[in-house]
């Protein structure tokens, strides 16, 4: 049966460049899954809050899958902290576009738009599928050196939408018993599917060699890569001291060494790429760190092949594409053994997993690496097998099968009330 799927994200849009701003992951996931599910048949519909004039109402994203704009509050200045404030607004712009067509089931990412599509799906009796991307109370028990905590209004929003979603789609294990024991979520209402990585995009290609020359960049560089926002809690600078402390310990590696911080501003939060850049400076290292723009996703792969390594330092991460898309391009990942980097890398295999974040024990851990090429290469072949089991078609088939579960206990329960 053709299922008609209300996606609902309001605090960033399908259509941002993802890797700035609030734009990260969950754009991505919402627009690949749309895409596999649009494969199958499905109509789905992505709903957001308009904050520029750069697009009609409507965009159509092919194959069926359409962006619906919310044309709810200033189109400029609402930042993520402000838009709980436009709440009540964006539930009534969804109710009135949801009376216009007909949708099986709604599935709303990230808290705030759990809390719009609350009120909407009780009213309208559609089953509420939620996915949380990322959780404060996780956030705040993980918090980087002076990073400000989720406030507690995130925290309550988060619990309500809890209790009212039909289902709840965790990442990994861990996050399902994150949503369980911090959320008191009804286990038999969690359901873990994977995110994926477009496995025709991030491949391995026609390798380092070739990657290097289209970037521009020295071949014989040891090269360490940093993809994501720019903010605290992703870590950028627990690499940037590693490197400082690499580069103190083990100089030989510095005329060859080049670390790429590639992505911009996170949220509101501008002053963070300048502090970085100024650590950098006043570490003395900034013949060896480089920071680089957002990239526009059909050039990433070649960033990624081009690394030696790719680091993933995050203090708390409910998945880590960036890690996936990496090793999918056959670049090995150091990362975090936190949250979903846990499942994300296979430790020893297509990366390594480093506990903590301090810089002396994330150097030691790249520099051995760096000196080691023949592990490298082990662990490139690991990162390519590991990445191969993660097809956004298996996320949207995991994600089907929980609508068509939510959507029959709707209707068994409409039966026995009507
Ligand atoms: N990204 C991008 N360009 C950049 C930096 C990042 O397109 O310059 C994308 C990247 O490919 C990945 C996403 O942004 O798909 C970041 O996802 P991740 O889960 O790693 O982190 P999040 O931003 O969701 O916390």
């Amino acid at each position: 049966m053709n299922r008609r799927v209300a996606t609902l994200m309001v605090h960033t849009s399908p259509l941002d460049q993802a890797g700035t701003g609030d734009a990260g992951g969950m754009n991505i996931y919402v627009c690949e899954s749309a895409q596999q599910m649009a494969a199958q048949g499905i109509k789905v519909d992505i709903f957001t809050r308009r904050a520029n004039n750069n697009h009609p109402d409507i965009v159509d994203l092919g194959n069926g899958v359409r962006v619906i704009h919310l044309n709810v509050g200033p189109i400029d200045g609402v930042t993520k902290e402000k838009l709980p404030a436009l709440i009540p607004d964006l539930s009534a712009a969804f109710r009135a576009a949801l009376l216009i067509e007909k949708y099986d089931v709604i599935h709303s990412h990230y808290w705030i738009s759990g809390k719009v599509a609350m009120p909407v799906a009780a009213e309208l009796k559609i089953p509420l599928v939620h996915t949380m991307h990322t959780m404060a109370r996780v956030k705040n028990l993980n918090l980087a050196e002076g990073e400000t905590p989720e406030p507690m209004i995130r925290v309550q929003g988060e619990s309500q939408v809890v209790a009212a979603a039909d289902a709840l789609i965790a990442n990994t294990d861990a996050e399902a018993a994150s949503l369980v024991s911090l959320y008191e979520a009804c286990p038999d209402n969690v359901f873990v599917v994977s995110p994926g990585v477009n496995l025709s995009m991030f491949t391995a290609g026609a390798g380092k060699s070739s990657a290097r020359k289209n970037l521009e960049l020295p071949q014989d560089a040891h090269i360490i890569s940093f993809v994501g926002r720019i903010q605290p809690h992703k870590g950028p600078e627990v690499l940037i001291r590693a490197i400082a402390e690499m580069v103190g310990h083990s100089p030989m590696l510095r005329p060859k060494l080049i670390t790429q911080i590639v992505g911009g501003a996170s949220g509101a939060n501008g002053a963070e790429v300048d502090r970085l850049k100024e650590l950098v400076q006043w570490l003395g290292i900034s013949d060896v760190v480089r920071f680089a723009p957002p990239v526009e996703r059909a050039e990433l792969p070649d960033y990624y092949r081009a690394s030696d390594l790719v680091c993933v330092p995050s203090y708390s991460e409910s998945f880590g594409l960036v890690a996936l898309e990496a090793q999918a391009c056959g670049t090995p990942v150091v990362a975090s053994a936190v949250g979903g980097l846990r499942t994300a890398v296979a430790d020893g295999i297509s990366g390594v997993l480093v506990d903590g974040h301090d810089a002396r024990a994330w150097s030691s851990v790249l520099a051995r690496l760096l000196q080691e090429p023949q592990r490298r290469v082990l662990l490139s072949m690991g990162a390519l097998e590991h990445a191969s089991h993660f097809g956004w078609d298996a996320t949207s088939r995991g994600t089907l099968d929980i609508y068509d579960g939510v959507i029959s206990s709707q209707a068994s329960s409409n039966m026995s009330a009507g």
